[in-house]
């Protein structure tokens, strides 16, 4: 035998026991944007390094150590996108979408970065993006946090809070940053390797530092918001009555940077206390800054980026609800007629009740062996066909969950009697809209 191919350090493989909290998650969220008018974009997952270089920022974590870039095969430096608002914005920008326009777009998939991996921190992971461009705000900004929020609401989590600040247009924030390079500078000897360099490129980026041994030092620092241009005041001002109006609390915390340069204004995170040290599960900002930055034209823009890993952890450390994905009913088929005309039947009960979820037993094996395939399904009931039902023309409806008789069922009445037997949810479907309705 040859050796097994293990897979890449911290990318992992998702089993269906875990696919149904992500699609749960998914579900949630694709109804929510539609409630919203947000529209699904679909961007490729490898792009040119130049654009994340360009869009994220050298000093940053991301660009600085996390990104996986390589050669193509043609030579040029290629890189698997370590986040979606820079691709989101080229292929905006691309396709002619920025002009006197305004999106308000989503999308879901992988992103990668060469992180230490953790509970909550992977090199492939997934983020739910929604931007909104074309908006000047504040009235755009209290959208996406009341987005998040009512995903938060119906999904029943609970243990996350919102912290937001405002990080002024870059001219207020370039008197704060050389007030803060005067400070670290004074302080130049407590800091490590990473800040010294970020001390001549950025020293805001000082400020998102995860070195414990900092912390004392970064608290002392001198606040942004000191240095907040009047607009910008008002700007964050007018989002905080928002929030107020639409009952969504908040703390500022003045020390939130968030780790990409390109954000101005606003910028929130919602954190958990429920997961240890990875607790942002969604986090965004303005960046009104960045179409230009990528050759567009000036554009005012806005986004947040949920961690689907966290959030799926986070719903099971609550004990929410997953997606149900077991079979509603398991057909036992025995002998070669049975085997046949049962799936012709389960394919008539799929048609007329088409929310309801299936399993027939495909192994042609004995009668025993399917019972407790069925029984091992999860199934609430077994539809039992062997030659005799056949020939009868009739089922037998075994019960697998909390007794009730077993009863014989003419072939024509199936879809029916599995209707009022398993109950009007499962006819109905399960999805998040029902949820909503019911709230
Ligand atoms: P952190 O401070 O935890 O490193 P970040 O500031 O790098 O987060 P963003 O770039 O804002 O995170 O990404 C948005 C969200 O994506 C985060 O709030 C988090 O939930 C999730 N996330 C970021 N990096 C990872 C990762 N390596 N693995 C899993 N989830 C991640
Ligand atoms: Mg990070």
């Amino acid at each position: 035998m040859s050796e097994i191919i293990e897979p890449l350090r911290g990318m992992n493989d998702m089993l269906p026991d875990e696919a149904r909290w992500w699609n749960r998650l998914e579900t949630v969220a694709r109804h929510v944007f539609s409630q919203y008018g947000y529209r699904e974009m679909r961007v490729p997952l490898l792009e040119r390094t130049q654009l994340f270089k360009r869009a994220i920022g050298e000093y940053t974590d991301i660009v600085e150590k996390e990104m996986f870039t390589f050669e193509d095969r043609d030579g040029q430096s290629v890189t698997l996108r370590p986040e979606a608002t820079a691709s989101l914005m080229r292929a905006a920008i691309s396709n002619g979408m920025v002009h006197n326009q305004r999106h308000r777009v989503f999308t879901i998939g992988p992103m990668f970065r060469g992180e230490r991996p953790q509970k909550g921190r992977y090199r492939q992971f997934y983020q739910i993006d929604a931007e909104a461009f074309g908006y000047d705000g504040p009235d755009v900004d209290a959208e996406l946090i009341l987005v998040s929020a009512r995903i938060w609401k119906l999904l029943g989590i609970s243990r996350v809070r919102l912290e937001i600040n405002s990080l002024g247009t870059p001219e207020s924030r370039a008197e704060y940053r050389e007030a803060l390079r005067a400070y670290f500078t004074a302080h130049e000897a407590a800091l490590d390797a990473d800040s010294r360099r970020r001390l001549v490129g950025n020293p805001l980026r000082i400020l998102d530092s995860k070195n414990p041994d900092l912390a004392a030092l970064i608290a002392a620092a001198p606040l942004l918001t000191d240095y907040l241009d009047p607009a910008s005041r008002e700007h964050f001002d007018a989002l905080k009555a928002r929030l107020d109006a639409a009952g969504i609390g908040y703390t500022v915390n003045p020390r939130l940077v968030r780790g990409l340069d390109y954000y101005s204004r606003t910028v929130f995170e919602w954190v958990t206390d429920a997961l240890g040290s990875q607790n942002a599960v969604c986090s965004g900002g303005r960046y009104d800054g960045l179409v230009t930055q990528l050759g567009g034209e000036h554009t005012p823009a806005i986004g947040w980026a949920l961690g689907m890993e966290r959030v799926v952890l986070l719903m099971q450390e609550l004990g929410l609800e997953a997606c149900a994905d077991l079979p509603h009913a398991y057909f036992v088929l025995a002998g070669p007629a049975a085997a046949s005309r049962g799936l012709q039947l389960a394919e008539e009960v799929r048609d007329a009740l088409p929310a309801l979820r299936i399993e027939t037993d495909l192994t042609g094996g004995g009668i025993k062996a399917q019972f407790k395939r069925a029984d091992k399904s999860g199934a609430q009931l077994a539809v039992v066909i062997g030659e005799d039902e056949v020939a009868r023309g009739s089922a037998q409806i075994k019960p697998l969950r909390g007794g009730g008789e077993q009863q014989a069922c003419p072939f024509a009445d199936l879809a029916g009697r599995l209707a009022s037997l398993i109950g009007s949810a499962a006819v109905d479907g399960d999805g998040a809209a029902r949820q909503d309705r019911g709230r």
